[in-house]
């Protein structure tokens, strides 16, 4: 994708600090940390998401992952992380190649989780339950 920017960094067309790179997967830190440290994890293969992503890149880049991640956090001195993907622009996703985030924590850092809240009785939370699981389609082959 010639107007990708993670596909210009992945064909180093433009600069990026790289920390890990194989063949298949490539992970660099992020220009702007939300913690110093923090890493974005691609595939070199493009997609969108995890939503179309090959199997194949999917294999390879969650392979990577635990390994990057260990290197993360030993390279800055932690010893935890948040791993996610934002995945959909309503979900905050800006750069619409997939990517999983490293962002390393430590005790006081002052970052928090995303709020949460309860559903309004047990039926909401049974119907949502029913409609998700009709909805993941089942290979019973
Ligand atoms: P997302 O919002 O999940 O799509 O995350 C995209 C991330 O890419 C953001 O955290 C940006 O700070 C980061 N980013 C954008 N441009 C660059 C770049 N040139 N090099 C490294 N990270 C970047
Ligand atoms: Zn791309």
């Amino acid at each position: 994708m010639n107007d990708c920017l993670f596909c210009k960094i992945v064909n180093k067309e433009i600069p990026a600090s790289i920390v890990f790179e194989d063949d298949k997967v490539l992970a660099f830190l992020d220009i702007n940390p939300v913690s110093i440290g923090h890493t974005l994890v691609v595939p070199k293969e493009h997609s969108e998401s995890i939503e179309d992503i090959s199997t194949s890149a999917l294999c390879d880049t969650m392979s990577a992952l635990p390994t990057i991640a260990k290197g993360v956090v030993s390279g800055v001195g932690v010893k935890a992380y948040n791993l996610g993907s934002n995945v959909g622009k309503e979900a905050g996703q800006a750069i619409m190649h997939t990517h999983f985030h490293i962002i390393p924590r430590e005790d006081g850092d002052g970052l928090k989780l995303w709020p949460q809240r309860q559903y309004t009785d047990q039926s909401e939370q049974e119907e949502t339950a029913n409609k998700i699981r009709q909805a993941i389609p089942i290979d019973k082959t």
